[in-house]
């Protein structure tokens, strides 16, 4: 399989002429900057915000590049990953005319985006043990299909998917293959960004909302060959992380073994939760998890939602979603919260 990324461009963005900003036509030294129209005298904040952000985040770039393995210039960061998600529908799939497929159950953004930007869905669900169905992949497959999404550890259902079998896809399709790696920092599994040199079709998202503990920053990445991010930088907005974002966002990458020590902790207590909830009459299964939430098949979801509802409790429910009925998602919590869930747990009759 030869991947051209010109056979999958749509012709506007092949032909676009970017926006360019006034920190893209000046770059250098200077002390007087007035070119961006900003306020010269400051912000009514203790920290000044009055000029405009590095557009390209370089500073952010160049720590992730150390963390991750990956030269800065094959990064993209989004406003979250659902930036990354929408800039690849706008990119590459024609309103009306290509479609992409998904995977269910699975993440429901790339669904939403694709409606959003009118492009249709072929749905390949996993198999019962929420594998690849790689024959119904490759059925569903025609000349219009621009992407195929697959997330691992996969949401809602918490395992990773059998790498072998997404280079089996990774090789054979020559579109964009996505690998959604939200919650690789928790996975047996080693992340898909190694791949990069191998596979010019390979595009990996991560993000910092989960196991870096920064949701509400907003901080995406995308993680692809040299020319699909400057597709990326090419069709997002000029200045898509604000200042906040990224000089927290730097602040944090510091914390590295905080951070690893979440990650190890909310493993014992994964398992932990796992044990306490096994005893519990109403759970029938809890599906293996490479994640930090565990997907659990009771006998009445609905029921222990509201149940746990009434008591403050919020877990996701799941039990509408095919492959999922009877189950409820729920999110590993600090010590204290596992033992108040479980302890409420233990007074529901089913
Ligand atoms: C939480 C999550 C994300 C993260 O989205 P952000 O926009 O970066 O917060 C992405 N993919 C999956 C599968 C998720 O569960």
């Amino acid at each position: 399989m030869n991947f051209d990324i010109n056979s999958i461009l749509r012709d506007n963005i092949k032909n676009l002429v970017p926006y360019s900003s006034a920190r893209d036509e000046f770059k250098g030294e200077a002390s007087v900057f007035l070119d961006a129209n900003e306020n010269s005298y400051g912000s009514p904040l203790e920290t000044a915000y009055n000029r405009y952000p590095d557009p390209l985040q370089w500073e952010v770039k160049k720590r992730l590049s150390e963390i991750k393995g990956v030269p800065p210039q094959n990064i993209f960061l989004g406003n979250g990953s659902d930036e990354a998600i929408d800039i690849l529908f706008r990119a590459f799939c024609r309103p009306g005319v290509d479609n992409v497929i998904t995977v269910p159950p699975t993440y429901g953004m790339y669904e939403v985006s694709a409606n959003i930007n009118d492009v249709a869905i072929k749905k390949v669900p996993l198999t019962p043990d929420y594998q690849l169905n790689l024959e119904g992949i490759a059925e569903a497959i025609d000349a219009n299909t621009r992407m195929i999404f697959i997330c691992s550890p996969n949401n809602p259902t918490g395992n990773s998917i059998n790498r072998e079998d997404v280079e089996t896809v990774l090789a054979n399709f020559p579109g964009l293959v996505v690998i959604d790696e939200a919650y690789i920092n928790y996975s047996r599994q080693k992340t898909f960004i190694q791949e990069l040199t191998e596979y010019s079709n390979l595009v990996i998202l991560q993000t910092l909302s989960k196991a870096w503990g920064l949701a509400a920053l907003r901080v995406g990445m995308a993680f692809a060959s040299e020319e699909i991010i400057e597709v990326f930088n090419k069709v997002k907005p000029p200045y898509n992380i604000n200042q906040a974002s990224q000089e927290l966002a730097l602040e944090a990458l510091k914390n590295i073994d905080q951070v690893n020590d979440w990650i190890k902790e909310t493993i014992r207590e994964r398992e932990k939760l796992v044990g306490n909830l096994h005893s519990l009459p109403f759970v029938l299964k809890i599906y293996p998890s490479d994640a930090n939430f565990i997907l659990v098949k009771t006998t009445d979801a609905n029921g222990i939602y509201n149940f746990l509802v009434e008591r403050g409790i919020i877990v996701r429910n799941r039990t509408k979603v095919e492959l999922c009925e009877g189950s409820l998602r729920i999110t590993v919590g600090t010590p204290s919260e596992n033992e108040i869930l479980v302890n409420t747990l233990k007074s529901f009759q089913s």
